[in-house]
């Protein structure tokens, strides 16, 4: 099986190796074979794409150039708005919703030349580490069948790991990126809060919330983020803060830059085989030429409680919007607040409802002072740490998951559990900062490593920049 890049797409296409439709094909019948036993797509929308590969392979034949990322077959994780195309998130009470529009990243996927193949499983509205979450049955890891691919966004990330496309878009809340990248052995980012458009994103935590890219090399990370990048005045958050070419600042060498490492991201709880590989990533580093420091983030440890209390408060609210009127399922019934329960009940998941129930709870009159609003001051101290760190340093490192992937069921009867393996990524979705995972080995051979790469907010050129030269020094290899 050919593993495709970009680059390696747009060749091919202009030196008439393949049509686009052809490639298109090509993806499906791949799919068809892995995906029933993988359950990474929900959804294929074939008419959309062959449709764009014909406009493409129009191009070609018109001699025209081809825009950037031409006939490039993309999947779309499912709670990203795809016009006519149904977007579930994971979940029972969007089962048949269909939206009217595309969100930007995906409008500007497509006005690149993107072939748009389906929509990817994931956690129901992202929420969960595992996609076990998902109303529409777990993704299983490509690397290792019997455990799961992280989450929320698993089914973007075993997507491209099983080269069932060339690049995914996920999403990121609290660590949905970058883990199931660490989980599926791919390179997986998280850009800054505001650097691309949330736009037709459904919301879970929307303070939060960030699309980003999965591909198989970082190179085709910054090129797709490239294209989803920028200000969009359909999303009031979104920067006007202009794209830098990554593909190009990323090739800038990396001997001397800063690294922090620090100390907070290597207490107990981290897997021991973990721990050698990102002792043997950092050992690289050093070769490679970069300055390491130990760093200081003082109030890591309150990360995970702080993430818990912002995310589902902001959740219970998003939500709230599902009650059987305006959008989705409805369960009838005489009375309205009958209707609205029964709706509700059976719209839902569980992990979905004890969020609801738990953010409620954090912004209910009561509690308000002692839960959102301590958490909303713990994150600008976790916001303060990040700032005060770059003032040292240009990067941090550190590794992305205390654990590498675990086996489908072994934590879903506990929640906590399941929410301490965001304990690494929860800290830089709080802080607004960038991050990327890229991969560190793999423990015996088998199970991949992530290392994560954060930069100051807006600093995406940096954090590309050593992902790309550690990954050409064998980074993934070690
Ligand atoms: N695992 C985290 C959660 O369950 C993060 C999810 C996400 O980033 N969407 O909330």
């Amino acid at each position: 099986m050919t593993t495709w890049t970009i680059d390696g797409v747009r060749e091919a296409l202009a030196a008439k190796k393949v049509s686009a439709r052809e490639l298109a094909a090509d993806f499906y019948k791949r799919i068809a074979e892995r995906n029933p036993a993988l359950n990474a797509y929900l959804m294929l929308s074939e008419e959309r794409a062959y449709a764009q590969a014909d406009r493409i392979d129009a191009l070609v034949a018109s001699g025209k150039p081809l825009p950037e990322l031409a006939g490039v077959p993309i999947a779309i994780k499912d709670v990203i708005s795809t016009k006519s195309v149904r977007t579930t998130c994971g979940s029972k009470i969007l089962e048949h919703y269909v939206p009217p529009y595309d969100a930007t990243a995906v409008e500007r996927l497509e006005a690149a030349g993107a072939v748009i193949l389906g929509k990817t499983n994931c956690d129901e509205f992202a929420m969960g580490s595992s996609n076990e979450n998902s109303a529409y049955g777990p993704v299983r890891n490509p690397e290792a069948t019997d455990r799961v691919p992280g989450g929320s966004s698993g089914g973007s990330a075993a997507a491209v790991a099983a080269g069932l496309a060339v690049a995914s878009l996920g999403t990121d809340t609290g660590g949905s990126i970058r883990q199931p990248g660490s989980f599926c052995g791919i390179p997986a980012m998280m850009g800054s809060y505001g650097r691309v458009s949330r736009y037709g994103l459904i919301a879970f935590a929307s303070s939060l919330d960030r699309i980003g890219p999965f591909a198989t090399n970082a190179r085709d990370v910054a090129a797709t983020l490239k294209v989803i990048a920028g200000r969009d005045s359909n999303d009031s958050t979104s920067t006007t803060a202009p794209v830098p070419d990554y593909v190009t600042a990323m090739e800038r060498p990396v001997k001397g830059m800063r690294v922090g490492i620090p100390k907070e991201y290597f207490g107990e709880g981290m897997d021991d085989g973990v721990r050698k590989k990102i002792e043997a990533g950092i050992e690289l580093l050093k070769k490679m030429g970069c300055q390491l420091q130990e760093i200081h983030m003082a109030h890591t440890d309150y990360a995970i409680a702080t993430y818990y209390i912002i995310a589902t408060a902001e959740a219970s609210s998003n939500l709230a919007r599902y009650d059987g009127v305006r959008y989705g399922l409805r369960v009838d019934d005489s009375s309205l607040l009958a209707m609205y329960c029964k709706t509700r009940g059976a719209g839902f998941g569980a992990e979905v409802k004890r969020r609801i129930v738990l953010g409620t709870y954090v912004l209910s009159a009561g509690y308000y002072d002692a839960y959102y609003l301590k958490g909303q001051k713990v994150r600008a101290l976790i916001a303060q740490d990040f700032r005060d760190a770059f003032t040292k340093v240009d990067v941090i490192v550190t590794p992305t998951s205390p654990v590498p992937a675990f086996k489908l069921g072994e934590r879903t009867a506990d929640p906590l559990q399941m929410y301490l393996a965001d304990i690494y990524t929860v800290t830089g979705s709080l802080a607004g900062v960038p991050g990327m995972s890229v991969p560190c080995g793999k423990i015996c051979g088998k199970l991949p490593v992530g290392l994560q790469i954060f930069g100051p907010a807006f600093g995406e050129a940096s954090v590309l920049q050593l992902a790309h030269a550690f990954e050409q020094a064998g980074g993934a290899s070690l």
